[in-house]
C-alpha cells in the first residue's frame, strides 16, 4: 500500500467542468435530475460571469468544486445542486425569488440558509464564544445539508487559500480549526475534518507543517516497507482463518494529529511511535470481535488502550474496535476493526444519511428523523459532557437562539426569549432602563422575539423602570427574577412614602409635627416600642397597614387627650384600598405615589391641565377636583392632599361646552366642522331654542388636555351667528 498523505491543495491542472459532475453524479445516483444539475450551472454561470477568483481564474470553478465535493460524498442532487448555486444570492444580482421559480422551495431555502450563515462572521477564538457559535451554525441551518454545503463551501476554500494575503489566510485558517473542523468532527465527517486540520495548520504554524512533511518524507521509505509488511502479516492471518473478504490497510495519521499528539505529549517526532494507523475491514461484527482475537493472539496487545466503539458507539456514531498491539520490532501500532457499513459512517458521518437512497420510501425525512432520534437516544446514554450530541438535539429542534451582542460575542437564549432577557443578561441596570433595542440595526419593542444570528443593541433610558408587565415579555429566570426584585423593592418605597403621608396627615389633626418628632427620637421610640428598628420600618408598617395611624398617635399622647375621630381609621383604611386596588390607568400623581385609585369629580369634571386637587374619599379613592371647585371649600381640609397630571400618561376625558346663537340654517354644521377640524370628537350634541329664537347647544367632546378644550372655545367663538360659548362644569340639572 504506498503511503499517501493529504495533499496541501489538489491538484486542479485541469478544470473540472459541468460534464464532469454530471457523470460524477451518475455513478452513485444514476436517476438523479441531470437536466436540473445543467441548468443550475448555467443559471450560476451567468451569475457569476463578470467575477473572477483571487487565483484569477472564473468564479464559477467555485461553486463546480464545491458541488464536486458534496457528490464525492453521495449527496442527493437537491445539496449537489445547492452547492453549484451556494453564492449566487449573495455575491450575484441572482435573487432567492428567481432560485425559488427556477429550482422550487426546497433549494430555495437551502441556499438561503448557506447565504444567512455566511453574512456571520466570527471574531474570537475564545473556547466558550466558539462553541456558541457553532451551535448558532446548527441552529440557523435548520436542515442540515445546509452544513454540508458550507462544509463543502469552506473545504474547497482552503484549498485555494494561498491565493489570498498571507493576513487573511491566518484568520480563514484559525476559523476553520475553531468552528468548521470541529463541525465536520461532530457531523462525522472525518475524512472533511482531516483535510480541513491539515489545511489550516499548514496556514497557521507553517513552520510546523513544512517540517512534518520533510520529517515523513525522510523516512517514507522505511515506513511504506514496514507498512506493508505489517498488512501483509495481518492479511495472511486473517485469511487462513477463513476471514477469505478482509481488507487490510495501513495510512499514516494526518499531519494536525501528529502534530496534536507531539504537542501534548511534548515529543519529538521521532517519539511518536503510531505515526501509522492500520485498519481492518471485515464482513460482520462477530468478525470484528474474532479479527480482533486473532491479532492479539499474534501481538501482545497493551493494556488499557482497548476501545469497544461497537458496543457503545460514539456520539457521532462512529463504531470501530480499536486496539493497540506491540507490534514487529517491539514497535506500538494501532489496529481498527469495523465493517464496510461502519467505515462508511466513520469517513462520511451524517452525509452518509444524507445520501441519495434510490427507491426507499420518503428518503428524506425518515432518515433525517431517524438519524436525529438515535443521536437524542445516544445521547441520553452517553453522558459524557465532551461530546455534542445534547447540542445538536438542541439545534436542530431549534430550542435556543444565538445573539450577537455589538462587540460579535455569541450569547445564548431561551426559543422565544426578547431584548430584555438579552438586557439582563448584560447587566441588572442595563435591564432595568431597557425601552427597547436595535435588532440588526432597526429599532424594535421589547416584546420583539429575537432570532438566531441577530445582532442587538440596547437602547436605555434613566428614567425607564421594570413593571409587572415585564414579567410576561422575558423568558429566562434571570430577567424574571430581576424584574421582581425590583419591583418589590419599589413596593417598598411606596409603602414607606404611603406610611409617612397617612402619618403626617393623623399628626397634623392632633397638633403634632412630624418634623419635629423626627428630631427629638419620639418617633423613634414609637418604632422600637413596636419592636422595629427604625422610623422608616414604622413608615412602611403604616403603609402596609400592618399598624394603624392612630395606635401610633396612642403612643405618643396620653389616651385622654386624645380627640376620637372616627375618620382616622377611615382615612387609613381608604389608602390602602386605593394602594391595593391600583387600577392599571393612572393618570394623576400623588407626591410620587402612583397605583391609586383615582375617579374624576363630576360636580366640576377636571380635564388634563386644569390645576386640580385630590379629595381623600370613604372607600373610593381620590377624587379629583378643580382647584375652583365649591365643593373643596367646603370639605375637610384634612382629607385634601396634593395631586398633580402625569402628563406622560395620555388619557382622554369628556368636557362639557355650552354655545348660545343665532338659530340659521347650517350653524350646527359649522359648529361640528370647526370642532372636528381640531381633531376633537363630539360624543354628544344637543340643541334645542329659546323663546327668544336662539338656539342653545350642548356639545359633550374628548380632549387630551385642556388646552385643546380652550382651543375649540376660541375657535367657535369666531364664527358668525355665534352668542356665547363655556365649559360647563356643574352636572346639568
Ligand atoms: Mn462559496
Amino acid at each position: 500500500m504506498p503511503l499517501a498523505t493529504t495533499p496541501p491543495t489538489k491538484p486542479q491542472k485541469k478544470a473540472f467542468g459541468i460534464e464532469d459532475l454530471v457523470s460524477l453524479v451518475s455513478q452513485h445516483n444514476p436517476t438523479g435530475d441531470k437536466e436540473l444539475i445543467r441548468k443550475a450551472f448555467r443559471f450560476s454561470t451567468e451569475a457569476h460571469k463578470d467575477q473572477k477568483r483571487s487565483s484569477g481564474e472564473p468564479f464559477i470553478n467555485h461553486p463546480l468544486e464545491v458541488a464536486r465535493i458534496l457528490a464525492e460524498f453521495q449527496l442527493d442532487t437537491v445539496t449537489v445542486v445547492t452547492g453549484i448555486l451556494h453564492d449566487t444570492v449573495e455575491d450575484t444580482v441572482a435573487t432567492l425569488e428567481q432560485i425559488q421559480k427556477e429550482f422550487g422551495p426546497e433549494i430555495a431555502a437551502l441556499v438561503d440558509g448557506v447565504t444567512k450563515i455566511s453574512k456571520i462572521t466570527f471574531q474570537t477564538s475564545e473556547e466558550k464564544q466558539a462553541e456558541n457559535f457553532r451551535k448558532m451554525i446548527l441552529a440557523m441551518a435548520k436542515d442540515l445539508r445546509v452544513i454540508l454545503v458550507k462544509l463543502a463551501d469552506r473545504l474547497h476554500n482552503m484549498r485555494t487559500l494561498h491565493h489570498l494575503r498571507p493576513e487573511k489566510q491566518v484568520a480563514i485558517a484559525q476559523e476553520t480549526l475553531d468552528i468548521y473542523s470541529p463541525l465536520a468532527n461532530r457531523l462525522g465527517l472525518s475524512s472533511l475534518k482531516r483535510e480541513l486540520e491539515d489545511l489550516s495548520l499548514r496556514f497557521t504554524k507553517p513552520e510546523i507543517y513544512y517540517k512534518l512533511m520533510e520529517q515523513v518524507a525522510k523516512k517514507l521509505k522505511e515506513r511504506e516497507k514496514y507498512t506493508s509488511d505489517v498488512e501483509a502479516m495481518i492479511l495472511a492471518a486473517l485469511k487462513d482463518h477463513g476471514y477469505q473478504d478482509a481488507a487490510v490497510t495501513g495510512r499514516p495519521k494526518h499531519f494536525y494529529s501528529i502534530h496534536k499528539k507531539m504537542e501534548k505529549r511534548n515529543l519529538t517526532y521521532d517519539q511518536v511511535y503510531d505515526i501509522t494507523g492500520f485498519r481492518i475491514i471485515v464482513n460482520s461484527v462477530e468478525q470484528c470481535y474474532g479479527a480482533l482475537g486473532l491479532v492479539h493472539s499474534l501481538w501482545t496487545p497493551v493494556p488499557g488502550r482497548f476501545k469497544d466503539y461497537i458496543a457503545i458507539p460514539k456520539a457521532n456514531f462512529y463504531q470501530s474496535l480499536h486496539t493497540t498491539v506491540v507490534g514487529p520490532g517491539g514497535e506500538r501500532i494501532e489496529i481498527q476493526f469495523r465493517t464496510a457499513q461502519m467505515h462508511e459512517t466513520a469517513e462520511r458521518g451524517i452525509a452518509a444519511h444524507w445520501a441519495y437512497k434510490e427507491g426507499k420510501e420518503d428518503p428524506k425525512e425518515t432518515e433525517k428523523f431517524t438519524w436525529l432520534n438515535r443521536l437524542v437516544e445516544w445521547n441520553r446514554d452517553l453522558k459524557d459532557p465532551n461530546e455534542f450530541l445534547e447540542t445538536v438535539k438542541l439545534d436542530l429542534f431549534s430550542e435556543d437562539v444565538y445573539i450577537f451582542t455589538p462587540k460579535g460575542q455569541v450569547m445564548e437564549f431561551p426559543q422565544g426569549a426578547t431584548p430584555l432577557d438579552f438586557a439582563y443578561a448584560i447587566h441588572t441596570d442595563v435591564g432595568n432602563h431597557c425601552i427597547g433595542a436595535k435588532v440588526n440595526g432597526r429599532m424594535v419593542p421589547l416584546k420583539h422575539k429575537l432570532k438566531s444570528g441577530d445582532t442587538v443593541e440596547v437602547l436605555n433610558s434613566p428614567s425607564q423602570r421594570p413593571n409587572k408587565d415585564w414579567l410576561k415579555i422575558v423568558k429566562t429566570s434571570r430577567a424574571k427574577s430581576k424584574i421582581r426584585q425590583f419591583i418589590k423593592v419599589e413596593e417598598h418605597e411606596k409603602s414607606l412614602a404611603m406610611g409617612e403621608m397617612i402619618l403626617d396627615r393623623e399628626l397634623k389633626r392632633d397638633s403634632h409635627n412630624l418634623k419635629s418628632l423626627l428630631k427629638d427620637g419620639s418617633l423613634q421610640k414609637v418604632a422600637e416600642g413596636f419592636s422595629l428598628k427604625n422610623v422608616p420600618d414604622l413608615f412602611s408598617s403604616i403603609g402596609y397597614g400592618k399598624i394603624s395611624a392612630k395606635k401610633v398617635l396612642t403612643k405618643l399622647a396620653p389616651p385622654e387627650q386624645q380627640q376620637p375621630k372616627q375618620e382616622t381609621q377611615g382615612l387609613q383604611r381608604i389608602f390602602e384600598e386605593a394602594a391595593k386596588k391600583a387600577p392599571a390607568r393612572h393618570v394623576v400623581k400623588v407626591k410620587g405615589i402612583d397605583d391609586l385609585l383615582v375617579r374624576f369629580a363630576r360636580c366640576c369634571n377636571p380635564v388634563p391641565g386644569d390645576s386640580v386637587v385630590g379629595f381623600v374619599t370613604r372607600g373610593r379613592g381620590i377624587s379629583v377636583h378643580t382647584r375652583k371647585c365649591p365643593k373643596i371649600f367646603d370639605s375637610d381640609p384634612h382629607r385634601l392632599v396634593d395631586i398633580d397630571w402625569d402628563l406622560t400618561k395620555k388619557t382622554e376625558r369628556n368636557a362639557k361646552i355650552r354655545v348660545v346663537c343665532d338659530d340659521r340654517p347650517g350653524l350646527l354644521a359649522d359648529m361640528s366642522k370647526v370642532i372636528r377640524d381640531q381633531n376633537v370628537n363630539i360624543t354628544r350634541a344637543q340643541i334645542g331654542t329659546t323663546k327668544d329664537k336662539k338656539a342653545v347647544c350642548h356639545f359633550t367632546i374628548q380632549i387630551t388636555d385642556v388646552s385643546s378644550l380652550r382651543k375649540v372655545i376660541s375657535t367657535l367663538e369666531g364664527i358668525p351667528g355665534i352668542i356665547s360659548v363655556e365649559r360647563i362644569q356643574k352636572k346639568q340639572s
